[in-house]
């Protein structure tokens, strides 16, 4: 059983050398477990925070253990009277070949109804955190305009397919051109930025929101940000999604953008910080909605898949430099 774990915690940009890959035997079962064989690794910018031990809302990854996050894979034994071999289960599991995990632990996923992959993107988290995110707290109303950072990831892209159900003008900035383009041409959005090659982020921005920006939803921090933030109307809804542009510093005041307060005085707009988990008594009928958005064809998704166990550490390093369109996942060959 290959595995991989966290060798050293990254300091700035994660690198190859901060994981190892280990062989180990494959686990034991216990009564009321499942042997569960990895499919598809799902890697996400959160994992990030936990590489490092700063205080936040889940445990730091331990030096020397087995990393873990959202696996799609295949019961391939079971000691457990609720699954059976051949059934497929998503959970978050470690990073390895093989996990042994208590049947309760995980959640049974239906082949038929999506592929595997997608339970790791837009019917897992990504789906349900554009959707809490930009419905709850964004609130857009018909006629609106809202800005998305990080718009051609996996959450961004999700967003400005629903903000556009919504009746809205959807605005995304993205960090290539390639990136850009899908977002007109394959999801309708009505303008894009590339932040990247524009000499003027505040001016794009401006230019591609004649009548400002009545929600951001915010997948990036840093000073996108604080370009959008400075065009917001009055009453307008900042969702604080994410802020991986700064995941990786390595001292607290290359964190200070422009000072938000006044702006927020005189607009009177909300900006609220979530997490996905604060919903989960929701989860079912946002789950409900998001397969019939995609069964309707009304709601797309698009997947980076990288081929091979080893090459995990590398995709997950590779969201830092914007390598993914879309979700980024792993399949995992079987030997
Ligand atoms: P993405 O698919 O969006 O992947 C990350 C993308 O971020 C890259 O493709 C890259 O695109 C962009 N990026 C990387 N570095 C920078 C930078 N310095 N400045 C601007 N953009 C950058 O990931 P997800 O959709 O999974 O997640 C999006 C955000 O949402 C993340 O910040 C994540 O932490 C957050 N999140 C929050 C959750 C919550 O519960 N609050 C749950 C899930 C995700 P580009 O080429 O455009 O630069």
């Amino acid at each position: 059983n290959e595995q991989i774990l966290l060798k050293s915690r990254p300091e700035g940009t994660p690198a190859e050398d901060n994981f190892e890959i280990r062989e180990t035997e494959v686990p034991e079962l216990k009564e009321g477990q499942v042997l569960i064989q990895s499919l598809y690794i799902s890697v996400d910018p959160y994992m990030r925070g936990r590489m490092s031990t700063a205080k936040s809302y889940i445990e730091p990854f331990k030096v020397d253990e087995v990393i873990s996050g959202g696996v799609v894979g295949e019961v391939v034994e079971s000691k457990s009277d609720k699954l059976k071999a051949g059934d497929k289960v998503t959970g978050m599991l470690g990073w390895q070949r093989y996990n042994a995990m208590d049947a309760s632990q995980i959640r049974k996923v239906d082949e038929q109804l999506a592929p595997l992959s997608a339970y790791l993107g837009i019917l897992g988290t990504t789906g349900l955190t554009a959707y809490f995110g930009l419905l709850d707290i964004g609130q857009p109303k018909e006629g609106e305009t809202v800005v998305i950072s990080g718009a051609a990831g996996a959450v961004g892209m999700a967003v400005g397919q629903i903000a556009k159900m919504k009746g809205t003008r959807v605005v995304g900035i993205a960090g290539s051109d390639k990136k850009t383009e899908y977002l007109e041409k394959e999801l309708g959005f009505d303008a894009t930025i590339n932040y990247k090659t524009t000499e003027n982020i505040y001016k794009s921005v401006k230019k591609a929101c004649p009548n400002g920006v009545d929600v951001y939803f915010d997948n990036v921090g840093g000073p996108i940000s604080d370009a959008v933030t400075s065009l917001l109307n009055d009453f307008a809804r900042v969702p604080v999604c994410g802020a991986i542009s700064s995941y990786n510093i390595t001292s607290l005041s290359e964190d200070m953008g422009p000072r938000i307060q006044p702006k927020l005085i005189k607009t009177r707009a909300l900006m609220k910080g979530f997490i996905v988990s604060d919903y989960a008594p929701r989860f079912k009928e946002a789950a409900r909605d998001l397969g019939q958005w995609l069964s309707e064809g009304k709601l797309k998704y698009e997947e980076t898949i990288v081929e091979g166990f080893e090459n995990v550490p590398q995709a997950f390093i590779g969201l830092f430099k914007g390598e993914n369109l879309g979700k980024q996942i792993v399949k995992i060959n079987q030997e």
